[in-house]
Parts: structure tokens; sequence; C-alpha cells
């Protein structure tokens, strides 16, 4: 059974999530630490409950979920798994982080391409990929379908939906990515988004007031 940690990290308010099972073995997705406080809490939860680190995941290669990549991926030794669609975003990293005064430890490359019709296995757990464009080329979302939660990214937040208004960004697009990829999953769903709360599907599907009701 997969567990799930929650962090926020640096002045974007993003959501690190620490994914873990039995094992002791645990992935982390957009670990976008921003200083030596924010890392030290990570590696105390780490070293609390005695978790080894396989893998860094990126949900796109927005600068709030890349920051710390490189920090992360030196102090645990771990390659990085994203979509190559978002490459464009990371080549861009240095200006974005400079354009918002963020401290950027440097890109870190693609080491394990993702996309749709992979799985990500860490400890005796898999998640499935999906590729849900629209917010931002490269943005996936990981479906653990056992334990019944999906970590979306910035697909769909709580009563609201990603911004379209970056490069790449792509409302129709959008629409598309959460209505066939993410409303087709069970109402119980938890959803876990980059920023802000955990919802479910259920709740989005019948009350967000972002989400064009009759596109299938
Ligand atoms: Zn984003
Ligand atoms: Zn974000």
């Amino acid at each position: 059974m997969i567990k799930i940690e929650k962090f926020v990290f640096n002045p974007f308010q993003l959501n690190a999530y620490l994914l873990y099972d039995e094992t002791g073995e645990c992935i982390l997705v957009d670990p976008a630490v921003s200083d030596e406080k924010e890392m030290q809490q990570l590696e105390a939860f780490i070293s609390t409950n005695k978790l080894t680190p396989k893998l860094i995941v990126n949900t796109h290669s927005h600068i709030d979920h890349l920051l710390g990549n490189k920090t992360v991926a030196e102090r645990y030794n771990l390659q990085l798994a994203a979509h190559p669609g978002g490459q464009m975003f990371i080549d861009k990293a240095p200006k974005s982080a400079d354009k918002f005064g963020l401290p950027f430890s440097g890109i870190k490359k693609i080491d394990i391409p993702l996309q749709e019709g992979k799985t990500l296995d860490f400890g005796s757990s898999s998640l499935k990929i999906f590729d849900t464009p629209g917010h931002a080329d490269g943005s996936i979302c990981l479906y653990a379908e056992e334990d019944g939660f999906v970590v979306v990214g910035d697909v769909l937040f709580y009563q609201s939906i990603g911004r379209t208004d970056f490069e790449t960004g792509d409302y129709d697009l959008l629409q598309k990515s959460i209505w066939e990829k993410l409303f087709v999953l069970p109402d119980e769903t938890v959803v876990y988004p980059g920023h802000g709360r955990s919802t479910t599907i259920g709740t989005e599907k019948e009350s967000n007031p972002f989400v064009a009701i009759g596109m299938v």
C-alpha cells in the first residue's frame, strides 16, 4: 500500500509529495526545495521513517516544480524521471528562476523519459502514467489504481484548473485531458494537486466551476 506525505515548498507554495510503501522505498514527486530549511524538512522525514529514495519524478517542468531537482538528486544520488515534452521549460529554468528571484541550484537532466503507457515502479508499488497536456506540454499524472489516488500536478485543483496562459498552455486541450484522463477515474479517487488542498474526482466533476460541462 502506498502512503503519501505532502510538503509545501518554495515561494509558490508548491506541494511536493513523497510516496512510499511497506518496503521502505520512496519516490519524490516535485521535491522543489528552495532553501536549506526545506531540504532538512524532507531529510528529516526520510530518515525518521527509514526510507530509501529511489527516484525524482516531475509532474511537469515549470520552475516551481523542478527547482530542487539538482539539490535533492545530489543529496541522494537520484535519477530524474519526467516527460521529455517539457524539455523547453528545463532549458529555460535558469532564466525563469532569475525572473522570479528564486534560488536555483542548476539544471538536472531527464534520465528516464516518461510517457503514457509506461508505469513507474518502486518497492512493491506501481503507478500508471497519463499524458495530460493543456497546462504545459510534458504534463503527466501519476495514478495509483489500487490505492485510489492520482497525483495531478497543475492540471486540476480543488475547485479550479491549471492556468493556460503560459507557453504551450491550451484551454481546450486542458479540458480534454481532465475529461478523458481524470474524470473517467472512480469518483472516490483522491486527487493530489501541485498547489492547495486535495480533493476527489467526484467532487470536482460535480462542482468545479472551471470544468466545461458536457465536454467528453
Ligand atoms: Zn505549472
Ligand atoms: Zn505549479
